[in-house]
């Protein structure tokens, strides 16, 4: 079990909000306009789409899993070592890292 720790760093870290797969969700693209609006303290972890691999599987619909997945080039990814763990990327559909 990883405990990827849910905190502005890691949310400013994450690669998610530019990814190919959550691109044309409009869940997703609310969610980003909200987070951009509001500045200060850390949103709730249900609207910040992304760092999936702490918080677990997306609430929302609309992925297109058949695009890349962008974690293998994240920070985050590097620092907490998860391609030694499961399931290795695509934490937005296949829940939090372990
Ligand atoms: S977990 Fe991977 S596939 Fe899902 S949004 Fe983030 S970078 Fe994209
Ligand atoms: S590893 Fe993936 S889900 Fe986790 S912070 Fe990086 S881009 Fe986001």
């Amino acid at each position: 079990m990883v405990n990827i720790d849910y905190n502005m760093e890691n949310i400013k870290r994450c690669l998610c909000p530019g990814c190919p797969v959550q691109a044309k969700s409009e869940c997703v693209q609310e969610k980003l306009t909200k987070m951009k609006s509001e500045k200060g303290d850390i949103p709730a972890k249900e609207d910040v789409p992304g760092v999936y691999c702490s918080t677990g599987k997306t609430t929302c619909d609309g992925l297109d899993p058949s695009q890349m997945c962008q974690c293998g080039k994240c920070e985050v990814w590097k620092e907490y070592k998860l391609g030694e763990c499961e399931p290795g990327g695509y934490y937005c559909a296949k829940g939090e890292a372990r």
